[in-house]
């Protein structure tokens, strides 16, 4: 049978070889038994199911919450042949009635349908009433009530067990840590499944993460070592993409916008002309990615910060599939911090979901402030503990150096606290600056005790340090206010002075002079200064009709 299943792929996807462990789960899927796949985005985990579905008798059942993509997954698979169909709350109730007729009859190969569909009942019994080849379960994370995605109806899927006895199920996902492996077995209710994993390495990527400061500059000196080569820049927004796929042309480059704004002829042709010509720089949105499998992509560069570690890795990973030495680069500063946390918060998602995308948020802002190898972190959030450091990226290259920043912790949270939490990172550095802008005259900043106290620092070394004391836990930025910085609990020990702290040294930026001692406007042990932040926060709060703070890391004030 593994014949039959080399055969389709060089005859029906064009393929030459089989990749990783797919050879293996197809044989396991022939063989007639249930399989665990975790495997990274890109990987290749479609064709784990879609050959042995095409080769074992009967259809293939996909079980897929990505509902949004089955229209393209199907129509790609009719381009080659395969006789294929989908069923999902997008069908009018005419176009469900044919697909179901077409099971009936017997005249699909594969069925994709979303899991709140299969488990209707009157689905199930008409696919239960015909020949089923294999059940895949994509995405199959989302059934773990702990991770990022969880659906509901995920929960019922264990009853596929029991509706189709000896038909073989695969589950199939890109989330590899160990808890969500075991919990996908127990909850899909696997039979003695093999459990396949692949790493997520990829060695020949290099990872770079980069202040943000003039971006467009930043991004051209970049390219300088980049020239003629294919490439992505990611961009947060449409006019962005726009913006800068305009100004990269004036300067020499083949680049090319790519966004969902665009008309759909448009984006075809450019996507077209990525893949078949030499050293076109594709300038997108997220929206562009989907499918893409050019080999010789030399850089993935992000000008804004994605949402999740996930969603960088994913975007990342484009890059290099040949092999060859390639590299991620990214700029990142608190503003995409401020602008990320203001989406997940002007969402429309429950206060849980919120919750947990604010911890995706936080653990790519520990990723990007590492201090330790960049590509280790990144498969140990992926559930490779054993994973060595690389020797190949930013940090491993060019170790950062720590300075005692705890006086200038001290500092800065003082000052954040007597300009009333209600500021930015920008006015709150223009007051320790002692800097006299039309805000700072405005609010009457230039009487406060800590006016000037931190001139002896750059502007530059205090975003890094503001931005290292979020990821920390002393201070939050709060999003419904415009993205103010504030102080959470955690801070309180240090202004106490009962903690000392290590902050990187920014390598670009100007060693803080080893100052004077200034006096520091905070009396340390004061509780006073407590009572009376937690009555500012309070009175801010009633004021604005919210919750005080959220939790953005698990530090709480009240
Ligand atoms: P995943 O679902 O794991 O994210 P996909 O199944 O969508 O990944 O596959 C990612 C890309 O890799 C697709 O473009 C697919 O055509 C390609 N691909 C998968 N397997 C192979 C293979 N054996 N040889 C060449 N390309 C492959
Ligand atoms: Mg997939
Ligand atoms: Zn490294």
């Amino acid at each position: 049978m593994i014949d039959r299943a080399e055969d389709i792929l060089k005859h029906t996807f064009g393929y030459t070889h089989f990749r990783g462990s797919q050879k293996s789960v197809i044989e396991t899927a022939l063989a007639g038994q249930d399989a665990l796949v975790l495997m990274p985005t890109g990987g290749g985990k479609s064709l784990c199911y879609q050959i042995p579905g095409l080769v074992r008798d009967g259809m293939a059942i996909v079980v897929s919450p990505l509902i949004a993509l089955m229209q393209d997954q199907v129509a790609a698979l009719q381009q080659l042949g395969i006789r294929a169909a989908y069923l999902n709350s997008t069908l009018s109730r005419e176009e469900a009635g044919a697909t179901l007729r077409a099971i009936h009859d017997h005249e699909l190969d594969v069925l994709y349908i979303a899991p709140e569909r299969l488990l209707q009942d009157a689905t199930l019994d008409r696919l239960c009433s015909v020949p089923v080849s294999l059940i895949a379960i994509d995405e199959a994370h989302c059934v773990s009530q702990w991770g990022h995605d969880f659906r509901a109806d995920y929960l019922g899927l264990n009853v596929l067990r029991y509706a189709f006895p000896g038909v073989p199920r695969l589950a199939l996902t890109a989330t590899a840590d160990e808890r969500s492996r075991e919990e996908i077995m127990m909850r899909l209710d696997l039979c003695e499944p093999k459990v396949f994993v692949s790493s997520f390495d990829r060695p020949n990527i290099r990872y770079i993460v980069k202040e943000k400061g003039e971006a467009k500059s930043q991004l051209l000196s970049f390219l300088q070592d980049y020239k003629q080569q294919a490439g992505i820049v990611y961009c947060m927004s449409r006019s962005r993409v726009d913006g800068i796929a305009a100004w990269l042309s004036q300067r020499g480059y083949k680049a090319l916008p790519y966004h969902a704004g665009l008309p759909g002829e448009e984006r075809q042709e450019n996507q077209r002309r990525f893949l078949r010509e030499e050293g076109i720089v594709m300038v997108a949105t997220i929206a562009f990615g989907m499918g893409i499998d050019k080999p010789d992509v030399r850089f993935v560069a992000h000008l804004d910060l994605p949402k999740s570690i996930e969603a960088y890795y994913q975007e990342t990973g484009r890059a290099g599939r040949d092999g060859q030495p390639s590299v991620a680069w990214m700029v990142y500063g608190l503003q995409d911090v401020v602008r990320i946390g203001k989406m997940v918060q002007d969402s429309n998602a429950d206060e849980q979901f919120k919750r947990m995308e604010r911890g995706k948020i936080d653990s790519l802002l520990a990723w990007c402030e590492a201090t330790t190898c960049r590509r280790r972190a990144l498969l140990r959030y992926f559930g490779e503990a054993d994973a060595e450091v690389c020797g190949n990226c930013d940090v491993c290259l060019n170790p950062p150096k720590t300075w005692n920043a705890t006086e200038a912790a001290q500092k800065l949270l003082s000052n954040i606290y007597r300009t009333g939490q209600r500021f930015g990172s920008g006015h709150v550095i223009d007051v320790l600056r002692g800097k006299e802008t039309a805000k700072v005259k405005q609010f009457g900043h230039h009487s406060l005790s800590t006016y000037g106290i931190g001139a002896d620092v750059s502007d530059q070394q205090w975003r890094s340090v503001i931005r290292q004391l979020i990821v920390q836990g002393y201070l939050l930025v709060n999003e419904q206010l415009y993205g103010a910085i504030q102080l959470t609990e955690k801070a309180r020990a240090l202004l106490r002075g009962d903690v000392s702290l290590f902050l990187r040294q920014d390598s670009a930026a100007a060693k803080p002079a080893r100052a004077k001692r200034t006096p520091v406007a905070v009396s340390h042990g004061d509780e006073a200064l407590w009572e009376a932040l937690k009555a500012c926060r309070k009175s801010l709060a009633d004021e604005l009709g919210v919750p005080p703070f959220h939790v953005f890391h698990d530090a709480t004030l009240m």
